[in-house]
């Protein structure tokens, strides 16, 4: 029984973040009991990707939602490390830029989704306009309500053209956000990742975790599964989303295309 169905939403469910634990590591005690399978992974990871890119048909995307301080940085410098940085493409979304705005709001998402051959990372999504936007109502609540159906029916048309994707959300504790601000505050390394307005998306928690709970339900599918992955801990956070990213690469199987057919009778002159 693969670990990962353990964190995976089924399609249609109701969420509530409250039943799950963000301070869980699975079946492991401690960091170093996942040590060496998270390097296997990583091994696997990168000869993986390499087919993928030789082969160029298909790509995988993956999506990494949570709230501020909850790894979403952490975890791709993780997963990607020792990968080809040709093969990745890695595009964070903050608010909307003007000419982004004068679009429909998944103009600029459809953009960055990687090519054939290539893995994607988005930070942050389309799913900050069902998060941050229905939170601050920055549209009125029938226009927000509509997208949950759109997303699914954007996501499926991008499966069937190819896409794989894969959801995770990083769900940690509020007590888990205070420590890591404070952290923030405290080493001067990390000062430049302090940014004063997270502290007002702090006071609005409980509205974010009912805004994650519905997207989460209604927006796992498939063609898209969220997951929901337990953030407390980066080694575990991390593990998990290794683990899932490289079960999901071995199903996809990709191949190195076949060699042109007379490449045996080349010969290199000297
Ligand atoms: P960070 O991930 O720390 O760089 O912050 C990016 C910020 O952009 C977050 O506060 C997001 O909520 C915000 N953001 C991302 N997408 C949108 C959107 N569609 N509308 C408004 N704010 C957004
Ligand atoms: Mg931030």
């Amino acid at each position: 029984m693969s670990l990962i169905k353990d964190y995976r939403i089924k399609p249609d469910s109701q969420i509530n973040l409250k039943d799950y634990n963000p301070s869980d590591t699975g079946p492991f005690k401690d960091k170093n009991e996942a040590v060496e399978d998270v390097e296997a992974d990583r091994q696997k990871l990168i000869v993986l990707q390499e087919r993928l890119y030789a082969e160029k048909r298909r790509s995988l995307l993956i999506v990494l939602q949570g709230m501020d301080t909850s790894g979403k940085d952490g975890t791709i410098t993780h997963v990607m490390s020792g990968v080809n940085p040709q093969g990745v493409q890695v595009t964070g979304f903050g608010p909307p830029s003007p000419e982004e705005l004068a679009h429909d709001y998944l103009w600029r998402v459809h953009q960055a989704v990687p090519s054939r051959g290539h893995l994607g990372i988005f930070n942050r999504s389309h799913y900050e306009d069902v998060l941050v936007v229905r939170v601050h109502q920055l549209v009125p609540e029938k226009v927000w309500r509509a997208r949950y159906q759109q997303i699914n029916d954007f996501e499926r048309q991008l499966n069937e053209s190819g896409t794989t994707i894969l959801k995770f959300f990083l769900h940690i504790s509020k007590d888990e956000q205070k420590k890591r601000l404070q952290d923030r505050l405290d080493d001067a390394t990390k000062n430049w990742k302090f940014n004063i307005g997270d502290l007002a998306e702090r006071k609005l928690w409980d509205d974010y975790q009912q805004a994650y709970e519905d997207a989460l339900g209604k927006c796992s599918t498939d063609d898209a599964p969220w997951h929901i992955v337990p953030a407390n801990r980066k080694w575990y956070r991390n593990y998990l989303i290794m683990r899932t990213i490289v079960e999901t690469l071995e199903k996809m199987n990709p191949q190195y295309p076949p060699p042109p057919p007379d490449l045996g009778k080349v010969v290199i002159e000297d």
